[in-house]
Order: C-alpha cells, then structure tokens, then sequence
C-alpha cells in the first residue's frame, strides 16, 4: 500500500518552501520515505537534501528526529526552517548541550503537545539516556541522519558518536530512516548501509555535476593580488577563501581588509564566541568575504556564495570538490579557482614524512590526485565526475578553464624514455631535481659530488632546461610511470609500467606551457607579470637607480633589484607609504632610497595625466610573518643557522631564500659570527669584492661562474651576498 502517490506532494512544496518544482530526485525520495521505506540519498552540496526530509516531516503525523553534527549550526537550520515555514513557529526545534535547562524544558512541551515536526538533535545528545527516555514516549515519525559519512573513517569528517546512532534508534523504537551525504566514494557508501544495519534501503544517487560551477586552476603567482582583483572586480558578492594554515587565514584576511574589502577570518583556533560571530556575519551579509580553513562550510546554507577561492591546493580532491560545493548553491553563478604551485604539493609531502605507513600511502595517493588534476589539460569536470566513479561524456563541457581555453600538448614519449633512463642510471636514489639537473647536463656540486657528470646518460636531455624536465617527471608521476617514496625525502623510482613504457613506448601526451614550477608569492613578481609594465617609467627609474649607484659608489643593484623597479612600474607609488607594498621593498629601503623614486614616479604621473590603477595598489600588512620575525631574533642570538632551520623544520636553502627576503627588504643583519665559522677570510674577502667590483648583477651562477665552484658552494656565495647587501646596501 501506498500512502503517498494519492497525495500531490507539489503542492506541499510550493505552501511550505514556496518551490514550483522539486531539485533532481527530490520527489521520489520524499515518496519512499513517506512510504516508510529506509532510504539512503547521495546527492552532491547544494542538491537540496535538507528538502527531502523537511519537506515529509511536515506531512506526517509525529516528530521527526534529525542527528546533524555540529551544534552551531543546527540553529541557523532550524531558523533558516521557521524563516520557510512561517506558518508555526514551534515547527522545528533543536536539541544540544548549548541549552539551558529551562530552554530544554521548553522543547520538550513542544515536542510532547506535538506542535514539533522536527527536532534537531546532536549526536552526542541523543547518547544520553534522559533524552533517551523522553524520545521513547513520543511518536517518531522518522529519524533522518545529515552528514551521514560521519559514520565512516574513510570519510573526510569521521565523528565516532555516529557509530552510535543504529543501537540507540533501537532503543527509541524503530522509525524509518534516512540517511543524506554528498560523499560518494563507494567505500563511504557501504560503511553507511552496514553501520546503519540498513542493507536493503532504496539507494539513490544523483549525477554529482554542478553545472552551474566554473572550474578554473591557476598558477600561484601572485595569488593575493589576483584574489584581490577578483573581489573588486565583482563588488557585492559573497565569496569563501580557502587557506590550509591559520596563519595564512589571518594573514590574507588582514590583507584584504586592509585593501577596503570586508572580509573577516574564521579557523578552529579562534575562540568559538568570535568564530559564531564571523559566521554569522557572513550569513547576514555583513561581511562579504570569509577568509576560512577547512573548519569552515559544512552544513553551512548559504544559497547565493558566488565564488569559492583556494588560496592553497587542498590536500584531496574529495575536499576540494565538498569546499566547492559551497558555491552556487541556489543554481546561479559560483566561479572556482584554485591557485597551484608544486611547491605546496611538496609541503603537503613532508608534512606527512614520520606518519605511520598506511596513512602516508593514502595520503601520498590522494596528493598525487590532486597534482593530477591541477596539472592536466582535461576537462576539469571530467576529472571531478572520473573522481566520484562517474562518467562524463560531453566533449566540451564549457565551463571550465582546460574547455574554454584549451591547453597545447606535444607528443613527449622520447623525452619520457630519455627520463627513464637517467632514473635508472643514478639507481633510482636521487629526487627530482637532481634527476632533472643530471638530464639537463647542469653539472651542479650535487650533480658533481655523486660524479653523475661523468656518467653516460649526463646532459641526455640538454636540448631543454630543469624546469622543462621537472614537468615532465611530475606527468609521469601522475601516470604511474614512476612513483615517489615519501618517507625516502621522495626519491625516483621507476614502477613496472614505466619499465614496460621504456620496452615499449607509445605515445605520452604532455601538457605545454605550465609553469607551475617554484612559483610562489615571494619570488611571483620576478617571474610572472599580471600586470604590463611601464617600459618608459621603467627605464627612467633605472637611469635613476644608476645615478644614485655612482653617488654612492655601489652597484646599482643593492639599492632596488628588478622586480622591485618592475613593480613600481605597474603601480605608480607616489608616496612611501605606498612604495612600502612594492615587491621587495620594506621600511628601511623605503627611507633609505625612497624619496627619490616616488618623486619621480609623481612627476611622471602627472606629467602623462596617468590614472593609477587604484585597485591594483595591493596594501600589505607589514612585516607580519613570524617566521621572518624569529630568524631575525634568532640572528641577533647569533644562533647557528642550522639550529634555526632545524626549530622551524625548513631546510637550509629556504632559510637562505627568508633571510635574503628579509635583507632585500631592507633590514640589516649581522651573520659574521656564522660566515666566520664556515669560510675563511681570504674566501670571504674575495667573493665581497666581486659583489663590490665586478659583478654585473646579483646572479649566484654568474658569481659560481667567475670564482670556480671548486672553491666556493652556492651556500657560501649566498652568505656572501647577503652579507654584502646587508652592509651596502641597508
Ligand atoms: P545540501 O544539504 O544538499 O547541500 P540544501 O538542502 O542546503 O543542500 O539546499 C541547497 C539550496 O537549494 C538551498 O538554498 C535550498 O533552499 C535550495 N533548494 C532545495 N530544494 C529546492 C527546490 N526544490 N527548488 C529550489 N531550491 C531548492
Ligand atoms: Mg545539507
Ligand atoms: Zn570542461
């Protein structure tokens, strides 16, 4: 028997939701549960899944129970429900630990004289045995399970009090159930039935595409200018920023504020008053952009989120297709871009170095995904559908970046063999980079100390450079042809697929024009331009940059380098104030050399009627990060180098790489006590006097070049260099 098919439930919809239509299988849904059958809804964020149980429990007789997770969230649920039904409102209630005793008292009359048609009820809460008690004398019409991957620890959002649920709905009293997720990995979907002992419910998926989202990847080159064109570009609209620290959350959320955007921060380590607040504001539209870890989204209604940015790759593409899920919900416009440097994937990677073994394979399976899906010429939607075990077959799927600019690919077999090979040659002991400089023929000390350059297969590739290769190992990573050991600081190895590609090779496709290479905010303006430069200013200001350099008998590239003049002919400082958000350029240099450049830069702004680029004026927020902050402490200790590096878990090169940012910024330091341990004097004096004398520009391979790198390693010209900037030109 049938109870439902006599009841036109559209009519429901538009009296209660003010609907006209039901989202995808909403209404079949609704009728099996209103058939009393157990149901399990696969549907992707923003399928309308909270419908399929509001929508019935508002039909049938009783109250129904719904265990959702989070406690802040249950009340903007049951708000959002009153707002829809405005009819009653003791329709929907909510039951957690954040009541009080009489507010407790109060749900319970409501519930009892059956004016609720819905309780919220966090896990947690239904485990206690007063609510236990009190749930047993009332009628349930159905227990509906949200978030229902909560169960399982192949979820993303594992919650062991959901395991609870099956044995105390027994307790209660059987009602139908039904359980709702947008996880939809098979393995997810089977701890579900089995845990919820519901292994003959009515299954029913829906297509997990959003074709209302756009799908877009871009290079991470100067990612909060973009972030920050693109808010003010699109005015008004709400937006989420995703960052993988709190520290970075802070930081960009700072940034934007300062840059007249109304953005507020919202990660796990803020104290929950003020993350309620941010959240709240956000919903209200107070704030239109909430700059968030991963803490923040789920269950999170809000219809109209515009667009979804990742200011950091995430850690899988199960996360990143439930964070951009949180866009376009109502069905309009939701844009998602991601910014990727391989870099971050390799942070990600030794974050996971020291994990017991089982969780780094799957980690080191879900990253490489992630790689995959950043680096490929696919369509992007393809790839998400492939992910969740779905096919999509359209040729041009026409939003998203790889449909709509289509990238150029070569045929890359030969250069996958020559890559093969070197691996092979060096034992498969050796990590991309030294694979890329052997292929190369870049006879680096590395390259020299393992006498890889007297090998055969030395320079076997030098008609391209490292970066050239390094993209092309990452490729062969994602198909398998080689594998990374994470735990081994990811040395190369070749896997029988790439032993049978050198046998047999067939045609590999690579992707051009990808630079995705070491590419990150710091050293962004050096490499990649968003902007055009002022080839006119630009050439004023180095006419500029040479005068001062003989007044004071420096070379001139002590005073500003490159991409500092660059940069300050994009955006025109005229005060220093603003020249202070040049790349490369801190308060010290700012006083120090300043006046001169913005009074030009004034001048030939006037003279040319220029009108700046306003939005373009990125304001920072400076000298924030602590790390500079502690090396520069760290250094005045006159701490060892080492130690610093090991305190903070970075390696020595990317030490160099913040203390020359620091320098370049224009603060002094003092490393003679450690230059003192590690090179002699006469070293010393003669590679301060080539800076002083003869070099052209500040080039380590220039200087390694003229010193002989007998003598001398990168680590010491490095050292040199910022000790001769840090006492010339600061
Ligand atoms: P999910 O929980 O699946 O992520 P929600 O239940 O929060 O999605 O619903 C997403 C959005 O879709 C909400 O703004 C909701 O009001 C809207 N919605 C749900 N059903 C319909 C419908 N039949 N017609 C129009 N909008 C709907
Ligand atoms: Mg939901
Ligand atoms: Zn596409």
């Amino acid at each position: 028997m049938s109870v439902s098919t006599d009841i036109s439930l559209a009519d429901y919809l538009k009296k209660y939701f003010g609907f006209d239509t039901f989202k995808g299988n909403q209404e079949v849904i609704i009728r099996n549960l209103l058939d009393g059958e157990d149901t399990f809804v696969l549907m992707p964020t923003g399928g309308g899944k909270s419908l399929c149980y509001q929508l019935p429990s508002l039909i049938l007789p009783g109250t129904a129970i719904v265990i959702s997770p989070l406690i802040a969230l249950m009340k903007n649920q049951v708000d959002a429900m009153r707002n829809f039904v405005s009819t009653d409102d003791g329709i929907a209630h909510f039951l957690n630990s954040s009541l009080s005793k009489a507010a407790i008292q109060q749900v319970r009359k409501d519930v009892t004289e059956q004016r609720t048609k819905l309780l919220y009820v966090a896990p947690e809460s239904l485990t206690k045995e007063e609510n236990i008690e009190f749930l047993k004398q009332i009628n349930i019409s159905f227990f509906a399970i949200d978030e229902a991957h909560c169960i399982s620890e192949w979820g993303h959002d594992f919650r062991p009090e959901y395991r609870r649920i099956r044995p105390i709905v027994e307790k209660i009293g059987r009602a139908p159930i039904i359980a709702l997720t947008a996880t939809a990995t098979p393995k997810v979907q089977h701890d579900i039935l089995k845990n919820l002992g519901m292994p003959d419910a009515s299954v029913f998926k829906s297509s997990f595409n959003r074709p209302n989202l756009y799908y877009e990847v871009r290079p991470k080159v100067n990612a909060t200018r973009e972030i920050i064109k693109y808010i003010k570009a699109n005015p008004g609209k709400s937006g989420i920023i995703y960052c993988l620290s709190r520290k970075k959350v802070e930081e960009l959320a700072e940034t934007l504020q300062v840059n007249g955007i109304k953005a507020l921060a919202y990660h796990a380590g803020m104290d929950s008053a003020t993350r309620s607040e941010n959240q709240d504001k956000f919903l209200m539209e107070d704030v239109d952009v909430i700059v968030a870890t991963i803490a923040f989204g789920m269950g999170i209604d809000k219809p109209d989120v515009r667009f979804v940015i990742h200011y950091d790759i995430p850690k899988s593409l199960e996360g990143y297709y439930q964070e951009t899920g949180r866009a376009g919900r109502d069905g309009g416009e939701g844009r998602c871009i991601a910014f990727y440097s391989y870099k971050d994937i390799q942070k990600l990677e030794k974050f996971m170095q020291g994990k017991p073994v089982a969780e780094q394979e799957i980690g080191k399976q879900l990253l490489l995904e992630t790689t995959a899906y950043a680096e490929s010429a696919v369509c992007r939607r393809k790839m998400l559908l492939h992910y969740f075990g779905e096919d999509y077959t359209e040729e041009n799927c026409g939003t998203c970046d790889n449909c709509t600019h289509p990238k150029k690919q070569f045929e890359g077999k030969d250069y996958v063999v020559k890559a093969l090979k070197v691996i092979l040659a060096v034992h498969q002991k050796f990590k991309a980079e030294h694979v890329a400089q052997v292929l190369s023929g870049h006879a680096t000390s590395g390259v020299k100390s393992y006498k890889h350059h007297l090998l055969e297969v030395f320079g076997l590739g030098k008609e391209k450079d490292e970066k050239f290769w390094a993209a092309v190992l990452r490729q062969m990573l994602v198909h398998y042809l080689i594998e990374k050991e994470i735990e081994n600081y990811g040395l190369l190895k070749v896997t029988p697929k790439g032993h049978a590609f050198i046998e047999k090779p067939y045609s590999f496709m690579i992707v051009e024009n990808h630079d995705y290479e070491s590419l990150d905010e710091d050293n962004a303006a050096a490499s990649g331009r968003t902007a055009a430069v002022d080839e006119e200013l630009l050439s004023i200001l180095k006419d500029l940059r040479k005068e001062i350099a003989r007044k004071k008998n420096l070379p001139p590239f002590v005073i500003f380098q490159d991409p500092s003049l660059e940069d300050m002919a994009i955006h025109y400082p005229v005060s220093l104030e603003e020249l202070n958000n040049i790349t490369g350029v801190g308060q010290g240099k700012a006083l120090r050399y300043g006046k001169e450049f913005v009074e030009v830069i004034k001048k030939y702004v006037e003279e040319k009627e220029i009108v700046r680029p306003a939005e373009m004026v990125v304001k920072s927020v400076v000298n924030k990060s602590g790390l500079k902050v502690y090396i520069i402490q760290s250094i005045d200790r006159k701490i060892s180098l080492e130690d610093i590096a090991n305190s903070k878990n970075i390696e020595m090169g990317e030490l160099l790489d913040e203390i020359e940012s620091i320098v370049h910024s224009g603060t002094r330091l003092n490393l003679d006590y450690y230059i003192n341990q590690v090179m002699d004097e006469d070293h010393q004096q003669e590679v301060f006097d080539y800076f002083r004398e003869e070099a052209e520009d500040e080039s380590i391979k220039a200087a390694l070049d003229e010193l002989g790198e007998d003598d001398y390693s990168e680590e010491d010209i490095r050292l040199m260099r910022i000790k001769f900037f840090s006492e010339m030109g600061n």
